[in-house]
């Protein structure tokens, strides 16, 4: 977006002003100077590139190169704010001067995304100062396994990749099996349309990420780990591989970890690009070399893993959880969310929604607060539109559902989207407005899971061709009743017939846009639109 280009102009222009610029992160303060530091997301995607100037949390955005000398004369030598770089709330058309009165930021607790977009993510020394490696510290010279696992199962952590399992009880399962050589994974390998958390959050903190590996490894007796990050995100990859040399170089990594005689050693894994190797199973043989294809379970990852060792594999968000669990407890960390869905969650909010970005609440935020207030409301071609343009939000991507008006204070967390047969997923929310085709919707998700289908089984490989070949009858006109009527049944034996995650889940988006949109088939089908 033209970021580097804004940082590469403040250096200079800076400099040129006479102002003492300080490039690196000093433990012991930056005296008089004025430092430039490039940051992660900082979730506000819409208004980017942002330049943050502290300690008086201005807002700059929509900034370019061409702006900088007009920000370093008027702010940091001249000392006033440039108004026309502000962000505007486009209901009351009124001037934010930075995140504390900007509604997107306000209504937020970002938790996990807390020093996402303030730290340097390529400088370790910085993650140690705001109290990085603190927790793993307190885990491997203060704790035994057990008390990691039990923290974390009292803590009622449920995993952030999907399907909400909870996090405790995998750990504790491979901590009790006998075998000496165990491993943790994390896993990297985001791939669903408009989803983009976990990537923020490996290019934004990535020794959050590290941290919570190790205390995983603590937890379970592991002694090895492997990030498995997917190839289209080559700078979460990069630094991630930075991070995981500067931790060893540091001593955060490697043997005898606080003196507690326990080793850990990390490894950064490219996927190549398929979405099936963000299932645990078909990860596990990508890993070792074979072709990402799940496997039937039991027996689970938890009991024979990778290389066949008792192997827990966490999603990234789910990871970056860990070391506030560890540090704060777990009666600080059921202080936000709900009974059964504790703590907060990410989500990457895109479509026709005034702000897009990502974004966290805790679990139980309506999706009112999240599309209205967090996301400014509605948006079309003209911009901003009120509620009532509202039609849809799809919620977890592929496998997800559409959650419609009358659900807008629907609490958001895991078993209430499952009672309405949506998920939370990975955390996807694509909103739609009134002049949104659903059946095109659900057909761009086929089309994604049936590319994807990794081809083992024949209701997944075979069921999901069918599927886009009915949506394109729909769409192009050559519909009847009775394609309705097939859609609907061959989409249920292929939720029965497949095997795993993705084809068991596949035809979601089909099924509940018939169910919440009949009438836009209806349109095609009857009227031919
Ligand atoms: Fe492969 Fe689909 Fe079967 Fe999963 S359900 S194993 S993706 S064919």
């Amino acid at each position: 977006n033209g970021s580097k280009k804004v940082l590469d102009a403040l250096e200079k222009h800076m400099g040129e002003a006479g102002l003492d610029v300080v490039l690196e992160f000093r433990p012991e303060g930056h005296g008089d100077g004025v430092r430039v530091s490039h940051s992660g997301c900082q979730g506000f995607c819409q208004m980017g590139p942002l330049v943050t100037i502290l300690p008086e949390n201005i807002l700059y955005t929509k900034v370019t190169a061409d702006d900088v000398p007009e920000i370093v004369a008027e702010t940091l030598v001249g000392g006033k704010v440039v108004e026309r770089l502000l962000y505007v709330e486009p209901r009351t058309k009124e001037k934010c001067l930075g995140p504390d009165q900007i509604p997107f930021y306000q209504r937020q607790t970002r938790t996990v995304l807390k020093e996402c977009g303030f730290i340097d993510p390529d400088d370790i020394r910085e993650y140690v100062a705001h109290g990085g490696y603190a927790a793993a510290r307190k885990a491997f010279a203060d704790m035994d396994a057990k008390g990691v696992c039990d923290v974390v199962s009292q803590s009622g952590l449920r995993g952030r990749g999907g399907g909400g399992f909870p996090t405790g009880r995998k750990w504790e399962a491979a901590r009790v099996q006998a075998n000496p050589k165990k491993y943790v994974i994390c896993n990297g390998d985001e791939g669903d349309p408009g989803a983009f958390m976990d990537r923020s959050l490996m290019e934004g903190n990535p020794h959050c990420v590290i941290e919570g590996m190790m205390i995983a490894a603590r937890g379970i007796g592991a002694d090895e780990g492997y990030i498995y990050v997917r190839a289209e995100y080559p700078l979460a990859v990069k630094r991630m591989r930075k991070a995981v040399a500067d931790a060893e170089a540091a001593g955060y990594l490697g043997d005898n970890l606080f003196g507690s005689g326990q080793s850990f050693r990390l490894e950064v894994m490219e996927g190549a690009g398929a979405f099936v190797c963000g299932e645990e199973t078909a990860l596990i043989a990508s890993i070792e070399g074979l072709r990402g294809m799940p496997s039937p379970k039991p027996p689970f990852p938890a009991q024979q893993g990778l290389w066949r060792k008792p192997t827990i594999i966490n999603n990234v968000e789910t990871l970056a959880q860990i070391p506030r669990i560890v540090s704060e407890g777990a009666a600080a960390y059921r202080a936000l969310g709900t009974e059964t869905s504790p703590g907060t969650k990410t989500f990457a909010l895109t479509g026709h929604v005034s702000n897009t970005g990502l974004i966290e609440v805790p679990f139980g935020a309506t999706l009112r607060e999240v599309v209205l207030n967090i996301g400014g409301g509605v948006t079309d071609d003209r911009g901003f539109i009120d509620e009532k343009g509202f039609k849809a939000v799809q919620i977890g991507g592929p496998s997800g559902g559409c959650l419609t008006p009358d659900l807008l204070d629907l609490p958001l967390d895991f078993d209430s989207l499952r009672s309405v047969g949506a998920m939370v997923g990975s955390g996807g929310l694509v909103v739609m407005n009134q002049k949104t085709c659903m059946v095109s919707v659900a057909r761009f998700f086929m089309e994604f899971t049936q590319r994807e289908s990794c081809g083992k089984c024949v209701l997944c490989r075979e069921g999901t061709k069918q599927l886009l070949a009915l949506l394109d009858d729909v769409i192009e006109g050559r519909g009847t009743a009775e394609t309705l009527a097939l859609l609907e049944t061959l989409g249920h034996a292929v939720q029965v017939g497949s095997l795993c995650g993705l084809g068991k889940t596949a035809p979601n988006p089909v099924l509940s846009t018939l169910k919440h949109f009949r009438k836009d088939y209806e349109e095609h089908v009857f009227e031919k639109r």
